[in-house]
């Protein structure tokens, strides 16, 4: 299914569309051990298969050409580091091309969220690592790490 990440308008479309459908019941899932736990079997599933997720639980693929972060083997979250090859493939896995690469080229093929890859990601908080993205995002606690990055 990794194939998708070279349809990023595509992958965009279906991120709009979760957003869609779920923010109207967010308050449910919120109060609901039995809802995060689904929504977080389901993000394994679909993520891991597509994105290759390593369950940070804070996602950031639309700020980033929906290509996961979490796949560069510095687990850079703002990137591309220096060592970028010349044929645009990573340092430490030369046969891979550099994960900021891509995104930066699947940005561009990204109508509504594109420029999102222009602005600096918050450091990754670890203590989110394996919980659901969604929840997080739900429950204020993705933005509030992003808030006070910024501010
Ligand atoms: S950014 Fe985090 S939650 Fe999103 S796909 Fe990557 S590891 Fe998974």
């Amino acid at each position: 299914m990794r194939v998708f990440q070279t349809q990023p308008a595509v992958l965009e479309s279906c991120y709009r569309l979760t957003v869609v459908f779920l923010k109207p019941v967010q308050s449910l899932i919120l109060r609901s051990t039995v809802l995060q736990k689904s929504l977080m079997f389901m993000e394994q599933l679909f993520k891991k298969a597509v994105f290759d997720c390593h369950m940070c639980g804070q996602c950031v693929l639309h700020s980033t050409g929906m290509t996961c972060p979490m796949t560069c083997p510095k687990n850079l979250r703002n990137g591309p580091c220096g060592g970028v090859r010349n044929n645009g493939n990573c340092e430490i896995k030369p046969e891979m091309e550099c994960v900021w690469v891509s995104a930066w080229e699947r940005s561009k093929k990204m109508p509504v969220y594109g420029s999102n890859i222009l602005g600096i990601l918050a450091p990754l908080d670890q203590r989110l690592q394996d919980t659901s993205a969604w929840v997080n995002e739900f429950s204020g606690k993705t933005e509030s790490i992003q808030d006070e990055w910024s501010n």
